[in-house]
């Protein structure tokens, strides 16, 4: 019996976005738990991670989780020191990312948190702790496979293919802007025949004709490489800061407009924060 499903904590781009505007779609930034069986894999660790620790903690029992990381940006990395499970010694987390920089992917991670812009360092938290750099070569957390790949962001960023033991797989790929057509056949290539693609699609075409090169994608990219990778339902992530719930069903209704129009065979859904995926 394989029990994988994953759940949606952070969803937002950017800058966390509370208030009653955002209650439906979620305010809190990029972070995914996935579960396989007992293996524990945190997708990000944006502010959404808060309330997973607290979740966690709540369980009582030991806790064992790789976090791994698409890149450095704060929305992506700030919640971390507010992962409560960091503050008890009987858990083991593993930190894992990408080397992006001129340093390790240790200085990377650990470099916003320590004075003056945070009171304490990583290395304060009692909790067992291991630094684990990620290339491009496929590599195995527990009986998930994971597939990295190379994304579209200043900086860079990496995505990662989920390939789960009973045979499904997920992609999950943020912060990524559409590059050139070799890129994209890749990223065809790499996400083909993946039963969910969870992809940054931060912004409406109008919207994206002036935020070339800021790093994130107009809708219609996601759908479209869903649809020639053979992957049938696509979450829309790293929803703007300046979108409200009220924007957020607009450019949803607009997203599956043009999924009709261009008779493309996707289901396009938000992601949104407190939703569990059943894989
Ligand atoms: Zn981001
Ligand atoms: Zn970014």
């Amino acid at each position: 019996m394989h029990k994988t499903y994953i759940k949606i904590w952070g969803a937002r781009g950017a800058l966390a976005t509370p208030g009653r505007g955002t209650v439906g779609v979620g305010g809190n930034t990029s972070c995914l738990e996935v579960r396989c069986g007992r293996d524990l894999v945190i997708l990000d660790a944006g502010t959404g991670i808060e309330p997973l620790g607290q979740h966690l903690e709540r369980q009582g029992q030991p806790i064992r989780a790789t976090i791994l990381f698409s890149h450095f940006h704060l929305d992506h990395t700030v919640g971390l020191p507010f992962f409560r499970p960091l503050r008890n010694k009987k858990n083991h987390i593993v930190l894992a990312g990408p080397k992006l920089t001129m340093g390790s992917f240790r200085q990377a991670i650990t470099f916003p948190f320590r004075p003056p812009s945070f009171p304490v360092t990583l290395a304060t938290f009692p909790a067992r702790m291991q630094y684990r750099t990620i290339s491009l070569r496929p590599f195995q957390i527990g009986r998930i496979r994971v597939v990295p790949f190379l994304l579209h962001h200043p900086g860079g960023s990496f995505g990662y293919r989920l390939n789960f033991p009973h045979g499904r797989s997920i992609v999950y790929a943020t912060d990524n802007e559409p590059k050139s057509a070799a890129h994209a056949r890749k990223l065809t290539r790499w996400m083909a025949g993946a039963d969910l693609l969870i992809h940054d699609g931060q912004y409406t075409p109008k919207e994206y004709a002036s935020r070339k090169g800021w790093g994130h994608s107009p809708y219609p990219f996601p759908i479209e490489t869903a649809a020639a990778a053979g992957v049938p339902r696509v979450l829309l992530c790293h929803h703007s800061p300046s979108h409200n719930d009220r924007a957020m069903k607009k450019f949803l209704r607009e997203a599956q407009r043009y999924i009709r129009w261009h008779d493309l065979k996707v289901r396009c859904e938000l992601a949104v924060e407190g939703q569990s995926i059943r894989i």
